[in-house]
């Protein structure tokens, strides 16, 4: 069989620990028996980024720009433990940080549905998918432990020095207060993403927040949101038969639990950050999970949404066997190769993401799966592969489609 041939690389972003491992695997039994994989690779591993001066992660993140489609392994986020145990020069910054500000992007999350696998909102049909703004707000806030009386107020000056003043309160005794802030251009890039990844994956759009209490904070966001649909987005929305449907995060939440799924949720920072993780685990398992990244230029950045899995990877390195779910880390690529698929006008390789896609679904469907979802699943009798058994039973699924 004559292997598919591809025309741009994708940038390939190695990572780090038991991913690290599954990556290989992925590579070497999924993907170039059959693809004469064209790729510009990125060691983001901790060592070479610790070599480099996390130099090379700035070059990956500068490369997906360049080329429009990234894949990416999970990678360690230092911490004090890993100073020591990778002996580092500094306490490099998350990755994903780092690529997210130069790529100045939007997070999508989609659970992957398996028969067998249900979620426990019973009502949750198709899946939703969760997006999540990646900047500011409580995350970039300042904050003040406030000893004792006195007058707490938020002050703008502008460049030519006159001042805006907003009293926070008057303290009698003791308290906290916080300054948030986000800024219109990053917002508009948030909406932009939303609305394009809505037309891109024909689903409507979903956008909440507390804009009621908030009157300034929260309703610039939805404002900008409108904005933005009323001058570039509602004619292609109709023509995609898809609405976009403004509502308060309260309103929201009820009726996502309500919802047969289906639909983009668009977040602000926080409330993606929670309600992402209540999505996921309601759906089943991180590790039947996608993510990817979308910049409002257009360039898409895919990666599993769970981390390193260490516990397993310290196992792996005692000899021990691993049952390491490697689906997440499967549709990274192929979701990647699908989209070079379509913007280079490759068929074939379109086909083979969709393939390979079905593989890893049917062998699951099929009863042969890793021990988390074993753990959780309605098919009876399940049979619990290691990492690497499970990726070569996913092999003989394609094999046979
Ligand atoms: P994790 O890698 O997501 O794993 C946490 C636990 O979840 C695992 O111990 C395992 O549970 C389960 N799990 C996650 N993925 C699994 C999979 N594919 N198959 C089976 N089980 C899976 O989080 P972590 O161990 O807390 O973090 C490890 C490193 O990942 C950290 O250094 C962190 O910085 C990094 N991280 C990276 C990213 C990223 O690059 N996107 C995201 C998050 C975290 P059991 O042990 O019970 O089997
Ligand atoms: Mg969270």
């Amino acid at each position: 069989m004559d292997k598919i041939k591809m025309t741009t690389p994708l940038v390939e972003m190695d990572g780090d620990e038991m991913t690290r491992i599954l990556w290989k695997y992925i590579k070497d039994e999924l993907l170039l028996p059959y693809i004469d994989l064209k790729t510009e690779y990125y060691d983001l591993g901790l060592e070479y980024r610790n070599e480099t001066n996390d130099q090379v992660t700035v070059d990956s993140a500068n490369a997906t720009l360049k080329y429009g489609v990234a894949v990416k392994c999970a990678t360690i986020t230092p911490n004090a433990a890993r100073m020591e145990e990778y002996d580092l020069k500094e306490m490099w910054k998350s990755p994903n940080g780092t690529i997210r500000a130069i790529l100045d992007g939007t997070v999508f999350r989609a659970p992957i549905k398996v028969k067998g696998i249900e979620p426990c909102v019973k009502n949750w049909k198709k899946p939703i998918t969760i997006a999540r703004h990646a900047y500011g707000d409580v995350y970039k806030a300042s904050e003040i432990k406030i000893p004792g009386a006195g007058k707490a107020e938020l002050v703008y000056t502008a460049e030519d020095g006159t001042q805006t003043v907003e009293l926070i309160h008057n303290f009698k005794g003791a308290g906290v207060i916080q300054g948030q802030h986000n800024i219109s251009s990053s917002i508009e890039s948030f909406a932009r993403s939303c609305f394009n990844y809505a037309l891109d994956t024909k689903q409507d759009l979903w956008f909440a927040t507390k804009d009621t209490i908030s009157k300034k904070y929260d309703h610039t966001f939805k404002d900008i949101f409108q904005e933005i649909y009323d001058a570039d987005y509602d004619d292609k929305f109709k023509a995609a038969g898809i609405e976009y449907f403004y509502t308060l995060i309260d309103d929201a939440v009820a009726r996502v639990m309500k919802s047969e799924g289906g639909y983009i949720w668009a977040c602000k920072n926080y409330d993606g950050d929670v309600m992402s993780d209540m999505v996921s685990s309601a759906f089943g398992s991180l590790a039947m999970m996608t993510s990817v990244l979308v910049s409002p230029s257009g360039v898409y950045e895919y990666e599993a949404a769970h981390g390193t899995v260490q516990r397993h990877y310290y196992k792996h390195m005692k000899g021990e066997e691993t049952s390491t779910n490697s689906v997440a880390t499967i549709f990274a690529w192929t979701g990647a190769l699908r989209k070079r698929g379509q913007l280079d006008g490759l068929a074939e390789l379109e086909t083979f993401a969709d393939k390979l896609e079905k593989a890893c679904i049917d062998t699951i469907e099929a009863g042969k799966m890793t021990k988390d979802l074993a753990l959780i699943t309605e098919i009876e009798n399940p049979v619990v592969l290691n990492s690497l058994e499970f990726i070569q039973e996913v092999r003989k699924t394609f094999d046979a489609l």
